[in-house]
Parts: structure tokens; C-alpha cells; sequence
């Protein structure tokens, strides 16, 4: 098998220590397997990307010293697939129009155990609404989210539903290593689109890693809880799961992991106080 890896960062931002770790985590593995390694811009969210993100990326990146291999794929050029994705979802009976407004469904999560406070899970509903409804609905303008149903691809995927594995070559945030049972039903019925915009993270994140071959995952430990509904959707859709490595996330000398939002500790920041890429490297453990 190849090795096909990638580094995925979505354009809302000026990349910053934990990026530039999961950026060199990737490329190193790629460079000691003599594999090939992929740069893949997520900008799905066309209200937060922004283009002069996108550029940063690529100055910061070649700062840093990496190469990718080009073409680079940008997602937002790729609606059509998705969409055509999301039609075969619908096709097989386990997407469904989900009118529900945030509060709703945060109110209908409220009475059932969920994971953590900043994830709400939403079981699904006690009935499908009628087609009439919806279209009523659609026609009153209402706005709507694809959800995908736990129970329908549960019954459309029979036995196999149990039998989802992946394996994790580091560790998951609860221990987790080794060949690991898939348990999407615990991420409930996750939105795989909605009304205006074909797709999510979950649909072009694993329609991308398929369709660019990418065997190796390598990402930071905080997309793990997702990587059990990207196996069950990579077994709907036939396609193959890669192996994945979650790495530890960054974090500052407070403990906490770097966000976006503190400006100071960019890439593009500490380049401008005159830190260079070879500190950036050490720092992170990168020779
Ligand atoms: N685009 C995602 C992010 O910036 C990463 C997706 C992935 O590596 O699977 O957090």
C-alpha cells in the first residue's frame, strides 16, 4: 500500500503553533515512509473562509519548510461531488430534511445523556415527517439540515453496523490504540449537509481522504469522537478507511491548546518578532 497522507486546514484563520505541529507531524511521516504528502484546503464554510487565509497558509507552510504535492485540492471546488454524495446518501434511505432549530434541538438533547457540554447530540426523531410536510415547509422558506439517521444506516448496514473498526496507530483521549471498535451511535444523528450547502466537515472530509487516496489520517486528537461516524460513512458509501494517528494537541504554558483567536502566537506573529522556522521546528520537536 502507498503512503498517502495530508494536512487539512480550514481558511478561518491565520495558522498557528498547533498547526504548524499537525503540518510537520504529517509531512514527517510522509517523508520517512516515502510516501507523498498532500496539502487539502477545507473551506467548505464560504462565510468564514476567507482568501487571504488561504494564501497565509501556503506562505506559512514554505515558511515552515514543507512541501506538497500539487495540485492542492480545494474543497470549495468540489460541490458537485459532494452533492452527488449526499444524493446517493439520500438514495440509500439514511439522510433525512431536519427542520429543527438549534434551541429545539438543543432542547431535545437536554432530556438525553450526551458527551460533553460542547457537543450536543441529537438522537433523531420519534417519527419521519411526512413529504408533504417538508414540502410545506420548504415552501413556507424554512431552513433545514441533513441529518444522518443512526437507525437507518444501522439497519441498512445489518451486522457490518457492529463489526466497524479502525485502527489508531497513536491514542485516543481515553487510551485508545490499536485496532478500535466503531461506535458512530454515540455521535447520534450528526448534519451531513444542509439546505444551501451540499455537505459537512463529516461527508468532505471522508469523500476527500477517498477520492485522494489518502491511506494514513494524521490530525489532531480532538477529531477522534469523529472518526467513528467517518467509518460508518466510508462503509456506506464503499469507500476504504485509512489508518489514523491523532496526535496530541499544542498547548501554551497556561496547558490549554492554542486557538485561533490568540493573535500572538501565529505563525505569521512569531515570523514577524523575528522567531524563526528552525526555533518553530525545535520548539515543536522537529529537526
Ligand atoms: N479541516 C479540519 C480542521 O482544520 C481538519 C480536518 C481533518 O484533518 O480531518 O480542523
Amino acid at each position: 500500500m502507498s503512503f498517502v497522507t495530508r494536512f487539512a486546514p480550514s481558511p478561518t484563520g491565520l495558522l498557528h503553533l498547533g498547526h504548524a505541529f499537525s503540518a510537520l507531524t504529517a509531512h514527517a511521516a510522509a517523508v520517512r515512509e516515502g510516501g507523498r504528502f498532500l496539502l487539502r484546503i477545507e473551506d467548505i464554510d464560504q462565510t468564514r473562509c476567507r482568501p487571504e487565509y488561504e494564501a497565509a497558509i501556503y506562505k506559512d507552510l514554505a515558511w515552515l519548510g514543507l512541501e506538497w504535492e500539487p495540485p492542492v485540492r480545494r474543497q470549495s471546488d468540489h460541490f458537485g461531488d459532494f452533492a452527488r454524495t449526499l444524493d446517493a446518501l439520500r438514495d440509500k434511505g439514511v439522510v433525512y430534511r431536519c427542520f429543527l432549530t438549534r434551541r429545539e434541538i438543543a432542547e431535545a438533547a437536554m432530556s438525553a445523556p450526551h458527551k460533553d457540554d460542547s457537543s450536543v447530540i441529537y438522537r433523531g426523531p420519534a417519527q419521519h415527517m411526512s413529504t408533504d410536510e417538508q414540502e410545506a415547509r420548504i415552501a413556507r422558506g424554512e431552513s433545514y439540515a441533513w441529518r444522518l439517521s443512526m437507525s437507518c444506516s444501522q439497519d441498512l448496514l445489518g451486522e457490518e453496523f457492529a463489526r466497524l473498526v479502525f485502527e489508531e496507530r497513536n491514542i485516543g483521549p481515553n487510551g485508545e490504540h490499536g485496532v478500535i471498535r466503531a461506535c458512530p451511535e454515540t455521535l447520534g444523528d450528526a448534519v451531513i449537509a444542509r439546505k444551501d450547502t451540499p455537505t459537512s466537515y463529516h461527508l468532505s472530509v471522508t469523500h476527500d481522504d477517498a477520492h485522494q487516496f489518502v491511506s494514513h489520517v494524521i490530525r489532531g486528537v480532538d477529531l477522534f469522537e469523529s472518526t467513528h461516524l467517518h467509518v460508518m460513512l466510508q462503509r456506506l458509501m464503499g469507500w476504504p478507511t485509512p489508518v489514523y494517528y491523532h496526535h496530541a494537541l499544542v498547548t501554551g504554558p497556561d496547558g490549554k491548546r492554542y486557538a485561533k483567536r490568540e493573535k500572538s502566537l501565529t505563525l505569521a506573529a512569531l515570523r514577524a518578532e523575528g522567531v524563526t522556522a528552525t526555533d518553530i521546528r525545535t520548539r515543536l520537536g522537529f529537526p
